[in-house]
């Protein structure tokens, strides 16, 4: 800095002084990126400098008088031109995560870190950095879900990015704001404008959130016409932006209109597992609220009505037990050498059919699934109790792991077992893994007391979570169910393979029989039956039905088994 102020003109001294400045930013430059390139107005790169390779499949020379849009991924021009475009005059935009043209072994994009700038008096160029994404960058950009059209994040996966920056914005100190933007009439324009020309519109609304959003990632498409972006300057026109991108494209020239609801990230004295909680909430609500729902504008509001909520939900759910105001499915496990039914699971079903997987995990989360899964056991011994029921017949209960560590549920089910004993013998228990265990020595102790009584007992969901191991050295069990992840991944990751066929072994050796769940294929039963696996679950054998129904093909078979008298097993 000394030197450049100090710099006189003329003198072969200042002239060296001048070489040595340029070089002393050029390192600077180089000290911060990989690749400097500039582009013109047209698109065009004028100037290329810096180790290219990783980058581009050119050397930097080479990539002179081509257009960015060469060195980028089709998937990401809409959003690289929304963020050139959105360069005011001296105004800096990135370090932005971009997918490049060049892809990695596995046929991926390969992810680089853009930056751009356009210095005053020079505002016909725009000057860009990129760097190779380090490996821990390129992992979380991969592990993001990603809605397809508008190459946002999705839900889920926006929700806890959104957490995870405003924590790392709390703590230094840089205000951040999450804008929600409801585009109704969006889908019914999309529905109204030729294919090609409905996608790219849905590509360019993504491209101007991401474009506004803190580092080019943070924004995500949260419901079909629903959107949210993590911004720091406000996103001042981006509502207009997008209405106006609608009109043009609308034949009509009507668009849709946007309105906005912006909620103020900071923390304040919040706790910041609170604080990212509440986030993850206010997304979830924008996503399914009814349009022009209140939203809270801060995040100790949005805290309150969470907590709120929460109790009302709880209520909700409480009163679904107590008035028993729920169904269960049946879906079959087969015995994979023959197909014949070993015994069925016992789902539970709220609403409309649908998976309970969401309700489930709010109820263990809150710490009153304890009640539900009592009274899950109590409708199976019942229905298994039913003069209708054939007694050869099994069924396995999910039994949260919250539950299993819970004294008064495991008093009550072993009140219950002792009082249907001679049922009770045909009720499986399933342990799911779904929250982690935490005192290995007491639940081995429960499940042994529950093994004495005749009770047949199963550890769900297996190899799903860390502890899955530690498990399995720490309980006596009678099953293991492989978790579905692993079928759906047979024959595609030989270190999958590897596992699964470990786990089989390992439990051959500790007298423990297997069931892999979600098959949906015979190569994938046939596979697994060839590694050892004794029964299997999923699609192909039967879905889950009010009804303990079973495929023809099988019947067939429990006909012939009946016919000559062989037991179930
Ligand atoms: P789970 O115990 O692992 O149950 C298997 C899940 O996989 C079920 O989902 C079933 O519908 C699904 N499934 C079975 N075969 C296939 C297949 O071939 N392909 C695919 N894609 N899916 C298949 P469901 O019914 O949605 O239940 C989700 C989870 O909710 C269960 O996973 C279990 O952890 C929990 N759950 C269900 N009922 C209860 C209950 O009464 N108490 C407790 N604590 N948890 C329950
Ligand atoms: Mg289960
Ligand atoms: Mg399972």
């Amino acid at each position: 800095m000394g030197e450049a102020a100090s710099g006189r003109s003329g003198a072969p001294a200042d002239r060296a002084s001048a070489r040595g400045m340029a070089t002393r930013f050029v390192s600077f430059a180089f000290a911060g990126a990989d690749l400097l390139f500039e582009v013109d107005t047209t698109g065009t790169i004028t100037f290329a400098m810096g180790a290219s390779s990783g980058l581009t499949e050119k050397i930097d020379r080479d990539l002179v008088g081509l257009a960015w849009t060469d060195i980028v991924h089709p998937d990401d021009h809409a959003y690289v031109g929304a963020l050139i475009r959105s360069l005011g005059i001296g105004s800096r935009c990135g370090p932005a995560v971009v997918r490049l043209a060049i892809l990695s072994p596995d046929g991926a994009p390969r992810p680089g870190v853009l930056s751009a700038c356009r210095l005053p008096g020079d505002d016909e160029r725009v000057a860009c950095t990129l760097t190779r994404a380090t490996a821990a960058v390129a992992a979380t950009a991969a592990a993001r879900k990603r809605d397809p059209e508008s190459q946002l994040l999705q839900k889920d996966s926006f929700g806890d990015m959104v957490a995870d920056v405003a924590a790392a914005a709390a703590n230094l100190d840089q205000p951040v704001g999450l804008t929600m933007l409801d585009v109704p009439g969006l889908a019914a324009l999309q529905r109204r404008l030729p294919a090609k020309v409905a996608s790219e519109m849905i590509r360019s609304v993504g491209a101007l959130l991401r474009a506004a959003s803190v580092d080019g990632n943070s924004a995500g498409r949260i419901a079909e016409e629903r959107f949210g972006v993590l911004q720091q300057d406000g996103a001042p026109t981006l509502p207009q932006n997008i209405a106006d991108l609608t009109r043009r494209l609308d034949p009509t020239g009507a668009g849709v209109a946007v309105s906005r609801t912006d909620i103020a990230l900071a923390f304040d004295s919040m706790a910041p597992d609170d604080a990212m909680k509440a986030i993850r909430y206010v997304v979830n609500r924008f996503a399914e609220s009814a349009p022009g729902t209140a939203m809270p504008d801060t995040l100790s509001g949005a805290f309150e009505t969470m907590v709120h909520d929460t109790v009302e939900r709880m209520s909700q759910f409480a009163q679904t037990v107590q008035q028993e105001n729920f169904d269960v499915a049946y879906q079959p496990i087969v015995d994979l050498t023959d197909r014949g039914i070993h015994h069925f699971e016992v789902l539970a079903r709220f609403k409309n059919g649908e998976s309970p997987f969401e309700t489930i995990r709010f109820a263990e989360q809150v710490g009153i699934i304890e009640q539900f899964d009592l009274g899950v056991c109590l409708r199976t011994i019942r229905q298994l109790e039913s003069p209708d029921c054939d007694s050869r017949l099994s069924l396995a209960v999910n039994i949260s792991g919250r539950s299993i560590e819970n004294a008064m549920f495991v008093k009550c089910l072993m009140e219950m077992i002792d009082q249907h004993r001679l049922v009770a013998k045909r009720m499986i228990l399933e342990i799911t893994e779904s929250s982690e265990l935490k005192d290995l020595s007491q639940v081995d102790r429960i499940v042994q007391d529950l093994r004495k009584r005749g009770s047949i007992v199963c550890l769900d969901d297996f190899g799903a979570g860390a502890a899955s191991f530690q498990y399995l050295q720490a309980l006596s069990i009678d099953y293991v169910k492989i978790d579905g992840a692993y079928v759906k991944r047979l024959g595609y990751s030989p270190r999958d393979d590897a596992m699964m066929k470990g786990i089989v072994s390992l439990c051959r050796d500790l007298h423990i029989k297997t069931i892999a769940e979600m098959i949906e294929a015979s190569e994938q039963a046939a596979a697994l039956r060839a590694i050892g696996v004794e029964f299997g679950q999923g699609y192909l054998f039967g879905k889950p039905s009010p009804v303990a129904q079973l495929p023809p093909a099988t019947v067939a078979r429990i006909a012939r088994r009946r016919g000559s008298q062989e037991s179930w097993g």
